[in-house]
């Protein structure tokens, strides 16, 4: 299995564009760029899956050489995208991929039911839509197993007037790939309280927006504060922070010893 950290910002990115509070001023000094929250997985390394689409996706899939097209003229290794909720840094990058020939989205129903973007794409490529439902392993191509995981109820806000459902919001179990290692991993960039349903992996990719509660309107996301102290006490899978808001400060030196990392923007994980 292979995972490429696409973007590891929340909504706006490192730096957003209108923002001059203290991590993004010093970012900007620094010439630190984390674009929004987005994964690519592989099984074979052949056939690729995007795990959210983020707005900044033209960027990630430019720069990531996995995910190169050819030899054919339009022929791409990418063979789906799935999503861990219907916010738009997860789901906007979506209409950046409607020059496809055809496209499928792998997503809960209330998410499906919810994407403005996916009536509009219908008029561009030949968008299949694929349902998740929490608990039932899907097996993708390159012998990838993906299990989704409920984990909250939090609607966009453009959305808030749609029914309320446990599947807003869900994180994403992967096994599997042709080397058979037989490890796992777990994403889960949205996370509202902390369950043991994301410990179960090799590794854990998990939310990682705010540092402390009352850093900003933190609703929809355990800060780190609360989650550490959690993750120390299950001990064994590798633990890696993303979807960091550009107002957190927290860094790799700030975790040493607690036993998790910050995820690395762009960087590759072989499992
Ligand atoms: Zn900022």
């Amino acid at each position: 299995m292979k995972i490429r950290f696409l973007g590891t910002a929340a909504g706006g990115g490192l730096p957003q564009w209108n923002c001059a509070c203290g991590p993004c001023n010093a970012a900007r000094r620094i010439g630190i760029d984390r674009t929004q929250d987005c994964l690519a997985i592989s099984g074979d390394a052949k056939a690729w899956y995007l795990v959210n689409a983020s707005p900044d996706l033209r960027t990630q899939l430019l720069r990531t050489p996995e995910l190169t097209p050819g030899p054919g003229m339009r022929e791409t290794p990418l063979r789906g995208v799935l999503f861990t909720s219907a916010e738009l840094d997860h789901t906007l990058g979506l209409l950046s991929l409607r020059e496809g020939g055809e496209l499928t989205v792998h997503a809960t129903q209330t998410v499906l039911d919810a994407l403005p973007w996916l009536p509009i794409l219908d008029h561009y490529t030949k968008l299949t839509r694929h349902r998740l439902v929490c608990g039932e392993p899907l097996t993708l191509d390159g012998d990838l197993t993906v299990t989704p995981i409920a984990l909250g109820g939090k609607q966009p806000r453009y959305a808030s007037d749609r029914p309320a459902a446990a599947d807003w919001v869900i994180g994403l179990r992967f096994t599997g790939g042709s080397g058979g290692s037989g490890r796992s991993l777990i994403y889960a960039p949205g996370l509202e309280s902390f369950t043991t349903d994301i410990v179960d992996a090799d590794v854990v990719v998990l939310d990682g927006t705010f540092l402390t509660a009352n850093e900003f309107a933190a609703r929809g996301h355990l800060p780190i504060q609360d989650s550490l102290p959690l993750l120390r006490s299950h001990p064994g899978p590798r633990y890696l922070y993303t979807h960091l808001n550009n107002t957190n400060p927290v860094g790799d030196a700030d975790l040493a010893q607690t036993g998790a990392e910050v995820a690395p923007e762009a960087g590759l994980i072989e499992l």
